[in-house]
């Protein structure tokens, strides 16, 4: 039996944490468990899941539907397309069943590339080994998971970008009943002995494909998401990291007669992120602030539930305090008491 391996490459940035990681999550469970009813797929589909963030790592190595079982998503800092991208082909390369004399080989790979934000580094060479060694040998699908994703990267890679809008919890059950049914549909056609790339009607699941015409930011490498702010800190009882994610709003105004858009960053959670987040972020060293002025709203600890996550440290750490006598910085270990501070103030921001 021909096997149709279908990879998920999937962006683990920060922007994802909260939500959007666990809608995913949740989505490609589903998708195993819609294809395990599947006796077409069950013969033919393999399925190996990469995650990138500042680094790549592969969460589920390329295998049958019978034994695979659904992973838990990690978070990383950063969001390296090119290594990615670097990191598929690596797989690729190493998994791919060649057809020779003797044996008919794999049908062609069909990679779901899902991203939510704009690549924060330099990711032009990989794209070109893509597009010279890869885009004919396989069929990619790239995914803006809401309105984020560089569309004109994206359409460096292929033709199949599909752009969804809205990223409330139904838009992504119907996403994910998509995805499963292009793949089912795909895994039909390798039975007739079509191409092995057939996607699901798009309208139907209330998709469309994303107009890369319209997207103005040109061919620049961006090294900030600038959709959400994301900030890394160390819980002072627990020694855990955590992230607080905030997503920007964009305020009118008017002043003196002309309208003005005042930028600030709302709140959207503060998320415990377990050892993995080191490992898939990126090591080189950012200077990214943003300003606390800037922020809207402050959470607990999520590791301990200290009253404040968000207290810096002249070490530049940020980390949770309570009602204790005496702190202790959990990055420098220095002891001390904390002030409030007035006036905003800047801190240290990730990549997103
Ligand atoms: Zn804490
Ligand atoms: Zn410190």
């Amino acid at each position: 039996m021909r096997r149709l391996p279908i990879y998920f490459l999937i962006d683990v940035s920060e922007s994802m944490v909260g939500d959007p990681i666990s809608e995913v999550q949740d989505g490609i469970a589903n998708i195993i468990q819609e294809l395990k009813t599947d006796p077409r797929a069950l013969e033919t589909v393999f399925i190996s899941i990469i995650v990138f963030a500042g680094e790549a790592k592969t969460l589920v190595p390329l295998q049958d539907i019978i034994s695979f079982y659904p992973p838990k998503f990690p978070v990383g800092s950063g969001t390296s397309l090119g290594k990615g991208l670097g990191h598929l082909m690596f797989e690729l390369r190493k998994n791919l069943v060649k057809t020779t004399a003797e044996q008919k080989g794999d049908w062609k790979p069909i990679v779901f590339l899902f991203t939510d934000g704009v690549p924060t580094d330099d990711s032009s060479t990989a794209i070109r080994e893509w597009q010279s060694n890869w885009k004919k040998t396989a069929n990619l699908v790239a995914v803006s998971l809401g309105d984020g994703a560089d569309a004109h990267i994206l359409n460096q890679l292929t033709e199949n970008i599909i752009h969804l809008k809205n990223t409330d919890h139904s838009a992504y059950k119907e996403f994910f009943k998509w995805v499963s049914d292009s793949i089912k549909t795909s895994s039909e056609s390798v039975e007739n002995n079509k191409s092995g790339f057939e996607l699901a009607n798009l309208a139907s699941a209330n998709l469309e494909e994303m107009d890369v015409t319209k997207d103005s930011r040109g061919e620049n490498t961006h090294k900030v998401d600038d959709n959400f702010v994301v900030i890394s800190a160390l819980c002072q009882n627990t020694r855990k990291n955590y992230l607080m994610k905030y997503k920007k709003v964009i305020k009118q105004s008017n002043f003196a007669g002309i309208e003005l858009g005042t930028k600030s960053y709302r709140l959207n959670g503060a998320y415990q992120v377990d050892d993995t987040y080191k490992e898939l972020s990126g090591n080189e060293e950012i200077k990214l602030t943003v300003n606390t002025d800037e922020l809207i709203g402050a959470p607990t600890c999520p590791c301990c539930g200290n009253q404040i996550a968000f207290a810096v440290c002249q070490c530049n750490q940020i980390h949770c305090i309570g009602d204790e006598e005496v702190t202790t910085c959990p990055g420098c270990g220095n002891r001390g008491k904390y002030g409030a501070g007035t006036g905003g103030f800047d801190v240290n921001r990730t990549r997103g």
